[in-house]
């Protein structure tokens, strides 16, 4: 899902499948970024990130801060979940399994 299009502001952010935050063929991203977007892997580095776009006098509806911090856990909690599942299971290494 998007939290904004280029119609309604001067950034396209929106939900990346890959689990990030996509702010879409952004204009402020760093030259070496292939895909010209920024991604945010979390939802405070978004909002910095957006942030920095309206102190370039862009503009970037309230609506989007909004949305993207009442998505925060739908977008990111199930990865930290993920995360701590792992800690607690251990991994392996060399085929055999570590755990604490
Ligand atoms: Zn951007």
């Amino acid at each position: 899902m998007s939290y904004c299009r280029f119609m309604e502001a001067d950034v396209y952010v929106f939900m990346d499948t890959g689990g990030f935050l996509n702010c879409c063929a952004c204009n402020i991203t760093d030259d070496e970024d292939q895909w010209g977007s920024f991604h945010a892997f979390s939802t405070v580095e978004m909002i910095d990130h957006l942030n920095t776009h309206r102190m370039l006098g862009q503009h970037v509806p309230e609506s989007v801060f909004k949305e993207i911090e009442k998505d925060d856990q739908k977008n990111f909690m199930v990865k930290v979940d993920d995360w701590s599942q792992a800690d607690l299971d251990g991994w392996e290494v060399d085929g055999r399994s570590i755990s604490y």
